[in-house]
């Protein structure tokens, strides 16, 4: 990449925090933005989602500080956290504040930068692209189809304390939205299709969980409603995980672009049966 490219992009002051998205593994997914920050910034605070290989392009001079924290009884820690970013920011040092996916989804990334706006500290928030949606897209699963829906929920399957999200609607989500996509579900699967079902979705109604999307390591489950817990359960499968529920996951019978790349071909042209080429109408 050309450094006249990285010339016209913003400088990192000492003293700012700049608190960025890494996307959901593949380092091909981040921004010019989160690149520029990586080669400036004098220390990076990082979490567990976060790819080696995205770290790997940091300043090599840069410190490197884990800040991961996975499932569960995370308060305490994520004060630790925001504290650590106020000191190291007042020690005047460039701090890349780096998250897996979006900072500001379901990655407590609008409380961290509170916090530092609190302490006076000045602030950057670079977006990255989230696992729901560039996860999904990785497995061949678009969150949005004209055929499928016209809203999409995006839903966490944990609560600050790490219990089932007890105040959610459950009902009301499974009415409302055709397609569902589920960040932290694994955990509590179980009680999250059985209150779906129960809120009047189909049993046979398609699921797709996608573990370590956007990495080497990416899998994928096709399943349905009624069967994605004891699937889980079979196919040993471990977080993280995002879980999609709706018609579109049917699409990657023909969207696998992964495994097309590796050379097998469309499982079914027209998944969802339109009976007619996508171009028309
Ligand atoms: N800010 C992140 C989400 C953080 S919450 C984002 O925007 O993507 C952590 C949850 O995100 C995980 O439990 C999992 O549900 C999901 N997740 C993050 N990266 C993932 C990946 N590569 N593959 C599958 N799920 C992922």
């Amino acid at each position: 990449m050309s450094d006249s490219l990285f010339h016209d992009l913003p400088a990192m002051e000492p003293g700012w925090v700049w608190l960025c998205g890494a996307g959901p593994g593949d380092p091909g997914l981040l921004t010019l933005h989160a690149v520029n920050a990586l080669r400036q910034a004098d220390v990076i605070v990082y979490d567990a989602l976060v790819d080696d290989r995205v770290l790997s392009w940091a300043n090599p001079q840069a410190e490197k500080i884990y800040a991961g924290k996975r499932g569960g009884k995370p308060s305490a820690k994520q004060r630790d956290i925001s504290l650590r970013l106020v000191s190291l920011a007042r020690e005047g040092r460039r701090v890349l504040r780096l998250k897996g996916g979006d900072p500001f989804v379901f990655g407590r990334g609008g409380e961290e930068a509170q916090s530092l706006v609190q302490h006076g500290i000045p602030i950057r928030i670079i977006p990255g692209i989230s696992a729901g949606i560039g996860g999904l897209a990785y497995a061949g699963v678009p969150v949005t189809h004209r055929d499928v829906n016209q809203s999409v929920t995006f839903v966490t399957g944990h609560d600050q304390s790490g219990a089932t999200p007890s105040t959610l609607d459950w009902e009301g989500i499974a009415r409302g939205s055709q397609v569902i996509v589920i960040y932290m579900g694994m955990k509590h699967i179980a009680r999250i299709s059985a209150a779906l079902i129960a809120g009047g979705r189909a049993v046979e109604e398609p699921v797709a969980v996608v573990t370590s999307a956007a990495t080497e390591h990416q899998q994928v489950l096709e399943t349905t409603l009624g069967r994605v817990a004891e699937d889980i359960a079979e196919s040993g499968l471990t977080p993280p995980a995002i879980i999609c529920v709706g018609r579109a996951v049917l699409m990657r019978q023909v969207l696998d672009w992964q495994a097309m790349a590796a050379g097998a071909v469309a499982r079914d042209l027209d998944p969802l049966g339109r009976g007619r080429p996508a171009e028309a109408g």
